[in-house]
């Protein structure tokens, strides 16, 4: 006979996505049950990037968070992005004009290794978040007004009221009960290695964004670590890596053997661990991502970012979202259809300007000449660079690199 647990709440997935839906549950006073298939600390294959986005929203959770974070040794501080363009000319883009590096930065680079378990840790500080961890969710049945969750081991089932899946890009629920399918035109494939020894990387740590003609519109990434690693890795859209019958880890070795740009850099370089790869389910298109007594958040939901690849923010960001719906449901004690799909609405208010914009961006980076031209003239040109820096804070300056009067005024500027 097994185990039944009964909750209002179960969430799937304690990655960043379930780890910050269930501390702004834990906030509001509402208990509920995280459940992960792995041990923490359990590795992820990630950039190791985490925006200006993740850390608004812990600050939302609990500013302490941050600060805590701020002072750890797992992450390092960032202040920029080094953009490189396919005729190798840089672009260098802090997140913050005239930043200081003794002030609060807006991004930082940790393993997630470090990272999840670090938010990992916050929960079990929770005394209402039930955690339980080396445990997969292997079955779900609609039953009794509820889902009855089968995990693999230790004989446990759960009926809970309401669902969260954030179990992630595979989310097997997702697939199952939320009709998501993988669409390889909004889908990428990554690979991610840890390299010691890397030269010359940004002393503040900017992270560098290679954009090679040949893995157009994705690109190659070099992220500094802090223990002196660095974090390399490609990302490419599905399709194209099928249509070019591209070896994404054989290309990207390539490069790091043969690149003028990478040669030296990587002379005395040396891998770490094995090359990983993983999928990017992408938010390029908009998706069912609630359904009957379920709601799906981060990549079982497909929002990562079209053009950067960020995921973690926006997982965080829906996360957060899916806990003050829960919040609405337990208080109202409905949890029907009427208030749940107020999630994808909520979800999407906030982050489809941003998402679709990305995806146009992404397109335009397909363009090899428009994004050397680009490069250029902001390189020479004050105010299109700090326009650009802009770009991060305010989504309507971004919104201009949509229209193609941008580019005409742009070949015409000085
Ligand atoms: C190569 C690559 C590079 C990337 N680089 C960046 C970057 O630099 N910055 C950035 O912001 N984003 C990046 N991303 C995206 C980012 O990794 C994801 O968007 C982010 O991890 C999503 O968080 P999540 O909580 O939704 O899912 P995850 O972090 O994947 O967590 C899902 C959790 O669910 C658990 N789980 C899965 N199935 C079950 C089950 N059946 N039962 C119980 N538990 C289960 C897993 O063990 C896992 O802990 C990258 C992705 C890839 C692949």
């Amino acid at each position: 006979m097994k185990n039944l647990l009964n909750t209002n709440v179960c969430i799937i997935g304690a990655g960043p996505g379930g780890a910050v839906t269930a501390l702004f549950l834990a906030k509001a006073g509402i208990s509920c049950i995280l459940i992960d298939k792995a041990v923490f600390p359990r590795d992820k294959i990630c950039g190791d990037a985490l925006s200006g986005k993740v850390v608004s929203v812990l600050n939302k959770l609990d500013p302490t968070i941050i600060e805590r974070l701020n002072t750890s040794p797992i992450q390092i501080n960032s202040w920029g992005i080094n953009f490189i363009a396919p005729n190798f000319k840089e672009l260098k883009i802090p997140f913050k004009m005239n930043y200081d590096v003794n002030n609060s930065p807006i991004g930082f680079i940790a393993k997630r290794l470090d990272f999840d378990n670090f938010l990992v840790n916050e929960v079990r500080k929770q005394p209402l978040i039930n955690f339980i961890e080396g445990n997969e969710i292997i079955d779900f049945v609609f039953k009794n007004d509820g889902w009855k969750l089968s995990s693999l081991a230790n004989e446990l089932n759960i009926h809970t009221k309401l669902l969260i899946a954030a179990d992630g890009a595979h989310s097997i629920f997702a697939k199952r009960f939320g009709n998501t399918k993988v669409e390889p035109e909004h889908y990428c494939a990554g690979i991610r290695a840890y390299y010691k020894g890397v030269k010359d990387l940004d002393k503040d740590n900017f992270i560098e964004l290679i954009f090679f003609e040949e893995f157009l519109p994705g690109y190659f990434w070099i992220f500094p670590l802090p223990d002196g690693q660095a974090n390399v890795g490609v990302a490419m859209r599905s399709d194209i890596i099928s249509k070019r019958k591209i070896n994404l880890k054989k290309s990207m070795l390539d490069a790091i053997e043969n690149n003028p740009l990478l040669k030296e850099r990587f002379k005395d370089a040396v891998l770490k661990e094995d090359i990983k790869g993983f999928g990017l389910p992408l938010g390029s298109k908009k998706r069912k991502i609630s359904g009957k007594n379920f709601m799906l958040v981060g990549d079982a939901a497909s929002l990562i970012d079209p053009f950067s690849g960020e995921g973690i923010g926006n997982a965080m960001k829906s996360g957060m979202i899916a806990a003050q719906i829960t919040e609405k449901c337990i208080s109202l004690n409905n949890y029907r259809q009427e208030i749940i799909q107020q999630y994808d609405t909520e979800v999407y208010n906030k982050l489809w300007s941003e998402l679709n914009l990305s995806s146009k961006m992404q397109k335009l980076v397909n363009y090899p000449k428009l994004f050397n031209l680009v490069v250029n003239k902001a390189n020479k040109n004050k105010v299109l660079r700090e326009t650009i820096i802009c770009m991060f804070d305010d989504l309507d300056i971004r919104e201009k690199l949509k229209h193609p009067s941008f580019y005409l005024k742009l070949i015409f500027s000085d």
